[in-house]
């Protein structure tokens, strides 16, 4: 895949949905109570300036990952597009232990992506940016007054079996369920049974509030499905308020009711919960504790990427067991170790799109984010030479020449050969320099165009050399590739193309070169699904996704700054690496982003 340029964007339905909206005033007369809350509360604020209102709800378990990067560019986009607010959200109803760590690093991921939810623009207020960042578990107050809502009603009720017996009387796809012995509870029995329950009265696990809908139901996320279950945990938001936890499908609706979101986008393994998601926002609305209209969920397929793996719970123990080095691995999937890695914002932005937003499911194949990122970097990359296998190479009529073995001949190259406002780079050719190891053949295979004895090639920016041979060392190792250069063929002067070569080579100078740590990376899993069928992906790991280069760049890279991305000439795009390059120290370090063109497993 040498250029996608002409790969059509993929459609995308939501944007048909939300125009339907917008057409059809569909959420007009919503009003924004300044902050989330019940219908009370935003009947009294202004209609709605947000015209839609999306949000990202990352449960902060875990460090985002590609998967999250298209769910972050899919709603912050069409908020965006449509004159519309996206929200971050904190989906922390589960009182596990939650991680300072992982909030923080969700906030810096969306920010490096350029969607800074911190400052999204109020449409009411031009000029002025105002935070639209959430925390789910400030809902449980409302939670728990809709839970006790639906017990007054008659629509919720607490269920005492076993999770073995509801197991069993839930049925399965062929068998309807089985009504529980508690279900004709009254109210008020159901009520005294749920303070006791949030009073802390009974053990985890003992009893749940379940919604009364349909034991019958063919789709079984309508066959009572349970709403607060019994935790006995302490919350990092709340501490020891509450014993008693919502449980997710119930959670979720409130969450984006109470933030008026109009399009709630999720993946479509939550397409069986749409039907419960509308129950019970249309009860909550009956019984007025929200307003109309409610907000919909909307499901496309999940993103998986070939050669990737996405589960956290995989992605933590690749960590913990130490077969990358940190989340921020540049091996690692997640944004932070595909920043790491170099990747841009914008390659993720048009991965993204061009992975399509459909109903179908499918395999996006990593070779297209490698094609992205060469196709938004290649026209704004600025060019240097680099040798990541150094073979020293001595000109032997150096002398004869220029005069003198210490003379440095100064040398220039553009920037980038398609922006001249950039400049131009500079640097010296000398007397022994570094040329590629696959540069010299001392037999050369049919078509090898570059140095074995007898051969000319010009040394990129320099002159035309001819190879005159070649040192060794005991075992056979070539030491030292040795040429004579031909006076009167400098690049940019009238002589240089006094000599037609077929082979171009880049080099360095040994006398104005810098040692720099190369990392040049492969994927991380030799297989294309490498957790499929149940295979442990461990042993799917590519036990080559790793080399280190001892390399010498050209002097130019010498004011590179961490996060600098360069193309060096003739083996990709790279990236100057935000943990460990510095410049003050001069300990340049550089991470390969991806080759050229897409040659990986040919
Ligand atoms: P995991 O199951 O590994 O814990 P998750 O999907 O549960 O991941 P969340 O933090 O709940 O992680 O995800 C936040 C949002 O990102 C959700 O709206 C979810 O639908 C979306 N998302 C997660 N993975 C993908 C993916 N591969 N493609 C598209 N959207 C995704
Ligand atoms: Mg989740």
């Amino acid at each position: 895949m040498s250029s996608t340029k002409e790969t059509p964007v993929p459609g995308n339905f939501l944007r048909h949905v939300i125009e339907n909206d917008l057409a059809q005033g569909t959420y007009q007369s919503r009003h924004w109570g300044g902050s989330p809350g019940d219908g009370a509360h935003h009947a009294a604020g202004a209609p709605d300036p947000a015209r839609i209102r999306t949000r990202f709800p990352p449960e902060p378990n875990g460090y985002l990952h590609i998967g999250h990067a298209k769910s972050i560019w899919l709603n912050f986009s069409l908020a965006r597009e449509y004159g519309g607010v996206c929200h971050l959200r904190f989906d922390d109803t589960n009182p596990e232990k939650e991680d300072q760590e992982y909030v923080d690093s969700i906030r810096e991921a969306i920010r490096w992506l350029g969607y800074d939810h911190h400052l999204a623009d109020d449409p009411a207020r031009p000029g002025i940016r105002q935070p639209h960042e959430y925390f789910a578990s400030d809902y449980f107050d409302f939670m728990h007054r809709a839970a006790v809502y639906l017990i007054e009603a008659g629509l919720a009720y607490v269920d005492e079996q076993t999770p073995d017996e509801m197991r069993i009387n839930r049925g399965d796809f062929n068998t309807p369920g089985k009504n529980s012995p508690w279900r004709e509870r009254s109210p008020a029995q159901n009520l005294a049974r749920f303070a006791e329950m949030r009073a802390g009265q009974h053990p985890d696990g003992s009893m749940v509030l379940r919604a009364k809908i349909d034991m019958a139901s063919p789709n079984i996320n309508m066959r009572d499905p349970a709403i607060y279950r019994i935790r006995h945990a302490a919350h990092h938001n709340t501490g020891d308020k509450w014993c008693i936890y919502p449980m997710y499908t119930f959670a979720h609706p409130i969450e984006d009711a109470l933030e008026q979101i109009t399009h709630s986008i999720c993946t479509l393994e939550f397409e069986d919960q749409r039907p419960f998601y509308d129950w019970l926002l249309a009860r909550l609305t009956e019984g007025g504790l929200l307003k109309a209209p409610p907000p919909r969920q909307y499901e496309f397929a999940r993103l998986n990427v070939s050669h990737v793996i996405t589960s956290k719970r995989k992605l933590r123990q690749l960590v913990e067991e130490g077969h990358v080095s940190g989340w921020d691995d540049p091996r690692m999937p997640t944004l932070a170790g595909l920043r790491r890695r170099g990747y841009t914002p914008e390659s993720l932005k048009l991965f993204a799109e061009r992975s399509g937003v459909t109903k179908s499911g499918g395999w996006t194949d990593y070779a297209a984010l490698d094609a992205a990122l060469r196709e938004t970097l290649d026209p704004v990359a600025p060019r240097a030479m680099a040798v990541l296998e150094p073979l020293r190479l001595v000109i032997e009529n150096w002398e004869e020449v220029f005069g003198s073995a210490a003379h440095q001949q100064a040398c220039q190259a553009p920037v980038h050969p398609h922006l001249p406002a950039l400049g131009q780079r500079s640097f010296t050719l000398g007397k022994e320099i570094w040329i590629e190891r696959s540069d010299f053949e001392e037999t050369p295979p049919k078509g090898f165009f570059r140095l074995f004895p007898g051969n000319k090639v010009r040394l990129k920016y320099g002159y035309v050399i001819e190879c005159t041979g070649a040192e060794k060392d005991a075992t056979g190792q070539i030491t030292c590739v040795r040429a004579r250069l031909l006076p009167g063929t400098q690049s940019g002067t009238p002589g240089a193309d006094s000599v037609k070569v077929k082979g171009v080579i880049t080099w360095v100078n040994t006398a104005d070169a810098l040692p720099a740590q190369v990392r040049l990376y492969d994927r991380l899993f030799t297989e294309e699904q490498p957790d499929a069928g149940g295979r442990d992906f461990l042993t799917a790991l590519n036990p080559q996704s790793l080399r280190v280069a001892r390399a010498w760049v050209e002097p130019t890279l010498a004011k590179a700054q961490a996060e600098d991305r360069y193309q060096f000439e003739r083996h990709g795009f790279f990236v100057a690496d935000r943990r460990e390059h510095t410049v003050s120290g001069r300990n340049l370090v550089f991470n390969r982003i991806t080759g050229l063109r897409d040659s990986w497993g040919k």
